[in-house]
């Protein structure tokens, strides 16, 4: 298209020609909403309410205590953390879902930390997530042996690299402008360092093709209720590459990562591989609803997906460009499409405001401080209409100012 303008009737086509259009109808999405945040928090899969349904009336109403054998409850997750190993390129028996993203960092940077014992540094990148900075900050508080956080540029990562460096710890694909990072030629450059590579998979599963084998990645870490769509605080995964396995050691040494968690020996004996991760009880609902958004996923073919996310980035990223030129936006994601996730992040002084004015709307995006608008593209669910039917919303808000109405201006908890 380049050089010409974007017709809805063109938008129209391809969501016609659209070999992933059959998944939209997997998820329940309201009507009136153009939903653009599921980076953030993903969609309902339709099958999630009766899923959920049955394990608390079945499973736990009538099987009660039985169900932790009889359903499958204590294995779901290694179950769920071998799905979702499949979607980021982690051999069987590497991930295991348990906890939050924040403290599986924890867990994977200390374990990280315990495998260079004569380093000191922790490199990341300035603009990473603040949970993962706050977390390194926090351990090597804790950890008292003089460990600091290095923080960089997201360019200036290979010249940050020396042996000091005993974990480099980044954000595969930046939450703020959409940035990827090239995971194979970063972590290779981490291994010439000598230092233990660390990815957070946050905006990337589900969302982007991963390949931490491929990569050589050594442990990683990531969230299922973003592009996984397990639903509002879904439990978090850990991956440790095979090789690792004999010598990695997690520093929450809860009783399910215990060898033999039901022989109730009064200490530690760390069970063999990634079960190790594992820390106390499973959020078994939660896990459940997880189960069904990661076999949605696993169900799509990831070229299909990634193919259809640079299209409609491209095409979101442009129709801007074409429709609300003269607004004061400014692209912050990468034009290059080999360098960027599946979001699009434009910059604009009232960018609070203009996100409470698309919400008001109807066009569900997010604000990221201070001054980003965010819109997450999740190829499953996104028609390209929507992509048209949203950047008219921003632009009507854009040339009538509506954003300047007083009941946009007021800061919300979350954002
Ligand atoms: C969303 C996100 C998290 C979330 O962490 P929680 O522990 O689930 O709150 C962490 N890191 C990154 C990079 C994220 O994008």
């Amino acid at each position: 298209m380049a050089g010409m303008s974007i017709t809805r009737a063109a938008l129209e086509q391809l969501d016609r020609e659209d070999p992933l259009a059959p998944f939209r109808d997997r998820f329940s999405l309201p009507d009136g909403v153009i939903y653009l945040d599921g980076n953030s928090l993903g969609a309902l899969p339709r099958a999630t309410p009766a899923r959920v349904a049955a394990a608390v009336s079945r499973e736990w109403g009538e099987g009660l205590i039985r169900s932790w054998n009889d359903a499958g409850w204590m294995d779901l997750p290694a179950r769920v953390g071998g799905k979702i190993g499949r979607l980021i390129g982690a051999p069987p028996d590497s991930v295991m879902v348990a906890d939050s993203t924040s403290v599986n960092l924890f867990k994977a940077l200390a374990a990280g930390l315990a495998l260079r014992p004569q380093r000191r540094v922790i490199l990341s990148e300035r603009r990473n997530f603040p949970t993962d900075l706050y977390i390194a900050e926090g351990l090597a508080t804790l950890l008292g042996q003089g460990h600091t956080l290095r923080l960089v540029e997201a360019e200036e990562i290979a010249g940050a690299l020396d042996d000091s460096v005993a974990v480099v710890m980044l954000t595969h694909v930046n939450y703020h402008t959409g940035a990827m990072h090239d995971m194979t030629a970063v972590t290779a450059a981490a291994h010439r360092a000598g230092a233990v590579m660390l990815w957070d998979l946050a905006h990337s599963a589900g969302a982007v093709p991963v390949d931490l084998a491929a990569a050589d990645a050594d442990l990683a870490v990531g969230c299922g209720y973003k592009f996984l769509n397990g639903g509002p605080g879904a439990p978090a995964f850990l991956y440790a590459a095979p090789r690792l396995h004999a010598a990695v050691r997690f520093p929450l040494t809860g009783w399910l990562g215990h060898a033999a968690p039901f022989a109730f020996e009064p200490s530690y004996r760390p069970a063999a591989g990634i079960a190790g991760a594992a820390v106390g009880t499973p959020p078994v609902l939660s896990l459940t609803a997880l189960e069904i958004g990661v076999d949605i996923a696993l169900e799509a073919p990831m070229a299909a997906v990634r193919e259809k996310s640079l299209r409609q980035t491209t095409i979101f990223a442009e129709l801007v460009a074409q429709e609300c030129a003269g607004h004061g936006l400014n692209l912050v994601t990468p034009t290059d499409p080999t360098r960027r996730g599946s979001q699009i992040s434009l910059a604009h002084t009232e960018a609070w405001p203009i996100m409470r004015a698309l919400i008001a709307r109807g066009v569900i995006g997010d604000f990221r401080a201070p001054d980003i608008l965010r819109f997450g593209i999740t190829p499953l669910y996104v028609t390209h209409t929507e992509l048209w039917d949203a950047v008219q919303t921003l632009r009507e808000v854009l040339a009538t100012k509506a954003y300047t109405a007083p009941e946009y201006q007021a800061k919300l908890k979350v954002t």
